[in-house]
């Protein structure tokens, strides 16, 4: 999608610190991080949401939630726990329109989110 900013960095057109690749996915670190370990998992195709991408292929979907586990591996916060977050919808706080796996970990993590 031409405007959209997720798309921009996979095509590399706006950068990002990339930590992972997959064929269908990549994981770059948050430019805002809301933890020591803050990345974001996307699809390289584009889909709005994360509803959207499971009724469109799960299988890709399922490849974000591997990606998203083997970040935290890389990550050193496996073991001690981390969260997985797809806000979805503008009052989730849902601001980029192509589907996101926020990944955040390596601090203790309040609940119920705010
Ligand atoms: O869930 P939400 O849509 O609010 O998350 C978007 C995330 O994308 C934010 O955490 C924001 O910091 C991040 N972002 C980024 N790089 C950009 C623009 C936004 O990591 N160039």
């Amino acid at each position: 999608m031409t405007d959209c900013l997720f798309c921009k960095i996979v095509s590399g057109e706006v950068p990002a610190k990339v930590v992972r690749e997959s064929a269908r996915t990549v994981a770059f670190r948050d430019i805002n991080p809301q933890a020591p370990t803050h990345v974001l998992v996307i699809p390289r195709e584009h889909h709005s949401t994360v509803a959207e991408l499971a009724a469109a292929d799960a299988d890709v979907l399922a490849e974000v939630l591997r990606e998203a586990h083997q970040v935290a591996v890389d990550e050193g916060i496996a073991e001690s726990g981390y969260r997985v977050v797809f806000n979805t919808g503008p009052q989730a706080g849902q601001t980029v329109f192509h589907v996101h796996a926020h990944v955040l970990g390596g601090r203790g993590l309040n609940w119920p989110p705010g």
